[in-house]
């Protein structure tokens, strides 16, 4: 049966009204599993106009009050994290174990957003001049929207929802077109929170929808994970009506393996980092540089484990890489292992050809190895965001930190090595938002920030920690003197605190 998904309005499921919809597919088995509303420019504009009522109220709600919902909301999510995986696993394709992991993501930025009455507490200075007090508060934006991708479902809702909701915002999230189900049972966790109505609202939909948040005068600010096409597009337009935008886009991360490395935990962080939710993570390894002699040995031990892995359905527990998203992407990565053949790499490993029994109709493909990738290629400067791993062979570490800083993106990055001198020089060096050493996807733990440098990201970085509170909120500072003892008189001129 076909399920209708509309929008998550004032704390219910209601219908769209557009008459446009689109199709989820589950990309294990190819068949259509629901039709997604479309939201039009008049019902963005409804929801923005009951978001803008509720925030007002909620932004008036101690910090105190609305942590609290924050702690219901942590703890519904690790309720509900089975049916959010499964949910997920069912639309994205990823293993119900990425699934729980991509949960626990989330929830790290919950849990933060937990104590919000701290974080987003003032400064105060006294006698900033004689008998003048000043402080500085920070407060909510207003009407906030989140714009999320595919390939994390739950996680980047959690980090945007949860941040901004916590600090006093009213958040309507524009999830996905391909699988909205698991941020519209988010949406339910939220009101069930305690959140109140209007607070955190789902749109689903297109560019439509995009474009109407983006022009709305009541939506100052914008937050994107993307492609970086879209997050270009997302930032110029944001930016141009003056909202603050935040657009997390694209990457090519390069992993560098040194040739005193330990190759067989080298080896372990490639074959994850690279074919863990069939490369449909920006944080994934998509460029291995092997760094003198390492080449060879490295592609020794690479190519049994990308023959051996298991590709099957994500619900299928024995599973360690499912299909990806759609058919036309799944069309899309295959072309550009066609391609990286027709530009002279070696495809040590094709898994152009893999066939699942019962699942003919899914988007599986296995998992592909080149060697001798060269940066004028264009496997080399694309993302190509499937299961693809390109080995780059570089003669010195001074080669490898070249590469990584003239490619266009810089998510992030990671070097594996024994020698703490170069670790700490790659580190230093690097023009990469997020580095790791000895570990392959770097992503910051929630009191910490999260985002890339160069394409990578346009406009503001941060996205949760501290970062994130700075972006959700605007700072104001008060100077405050009382009557007694002012002096009387006009003062005409500036004059030197004293
Ligand atoms: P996408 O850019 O196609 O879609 C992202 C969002 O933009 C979706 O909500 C989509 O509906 C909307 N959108 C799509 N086309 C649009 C248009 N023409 N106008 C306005 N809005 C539009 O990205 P995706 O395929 O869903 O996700 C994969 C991409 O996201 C990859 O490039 C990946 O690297 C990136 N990503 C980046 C980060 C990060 O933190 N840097 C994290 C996750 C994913």
């Amino acid at each position: 049966m076909v399920a209708e998904i509309g929008h998550f309005i004032e704390n219910k499921r209601v219908a769209g009204t557009s008459g446009r919809t689109g199709e989820v597919t589950n990309p294990a088995t190819g068949e259509v599993t629901a039709r997604v509303a479309f939201a039009s420019t008049g019902e963005v504009d409804a929801a923005v106009q009951l978001a803008k009522k509720a925030q007002l109220a909620w932004a008036a709600t101690p910090p105190l009050r609305r942590q609290r919902v924050m702690f219901n909301l942590k703890s519904l999510v690790e309720k509900r994290a089975d049916d959010l995986a499964r949910l997920m696993t069912l639309e994205h394709g990823k293993t119900v174990d990425d699934a729980k992991g991509e949960v626990g993501r989330g929830l790290e930025v919950v849990e933060f957003s937990c104590g919000i009455a701290h974080h987003m507490r003032g400064d105060f200075t006294e006698q900033v001049a004689t008998e003048m007090d000043s402080w500085s508060i920070r407060q909510p934006v207003g009407v906030v929207a989140g714009i999320t991708p595919f390939n994390f479902p739950i996680m980047i809702p959690c980090w945007m929802g949860a941040m901004a909701v916590a600090c006093g915002n009213a958040f309507i999230l524009k999830p996905s077109e391909k699988d909205p189900s698991a941020p519209m049972l988010l949406a339910e966790l939220f009101a069930e929170a305690g959140a109140p109505a209007g607070i955190f609202q789902v749109l689903n939909g297109d560019k439509v929808a995009v474009d109407a948040l983006l022009q709305h005068p009541d939506v100052p600010a914008i937050s994107f994970v993307g492609s970086t096409a879209i997050g270009e597009y997302v930032y110029h337009q944001g930016t141009q009506r003056n909202k603050r935008v935040q657009a997390l886009c694209g990457a090519k991360n390069h992993m560098v393996i040194m040739p005193d490395a330990d190759l067989d935990q080298a080896t372990d962080a490639l074959i994850g980092a690279g074919y863990g939710a069939a490369g449909e993570r920006c944080m994934a390894i998509s460029v291995a540089v092997a760094v003198g002699d390492v080449a060879d040995r490295l592609i020794d031990k690479l190519a049994p484990r990308v023959s051996a892995l298991k590709v099957g359905p994500g619900i299928d527990p024995a599973s360690e890489m499912g299909p990806l998203v759609t058919r036309q992407h799944r069309d899309k990565v295959m072309g550009y292992v066609d391609l990286g053949v027709k530009e002279g790499a070696r495809l040590v490993v094709d898994g152009r050809s893999l066939k699942l029994q019962g699942y003919e109709n899914g988007n599986f493909m296995g998992g592909c190895l080149f060697d001798n990738v060269t940066p004028d290629m264009k496997i080399y400067k694309d993302e190509i965001f499937g299961p693809v791993l390109s080995v780059v062979r570089s003669k010195s570490f001074d080669e490898a930190v070249g590469l990584v800083n003239d490619h266009a993106y810089g998510n992030g990055t990671a070097i594996f090595t024994r020698d703490g001198d170069a670790a700490r020089a790659f580190a230093n060096g690097v023009k990469i938002g997020m580095v790791g050493i000895n570990v392959p996807i770097p992503v910051p733990v929630a009191y910490h920030s999260f985002g890339g440098w160069k394409a990578s990201i346009f406009g503001d970085h941060g996205i949760y920690g501290m970062e994130g509170v700075r972006f959700y909120t605007k700072l104001k500072t008060i100077t405050a003197r009382w009557p007694t003892g002012i002096r009387s008189g006009a003062e005409f001129h500036f004059q030197a605190r004293n």
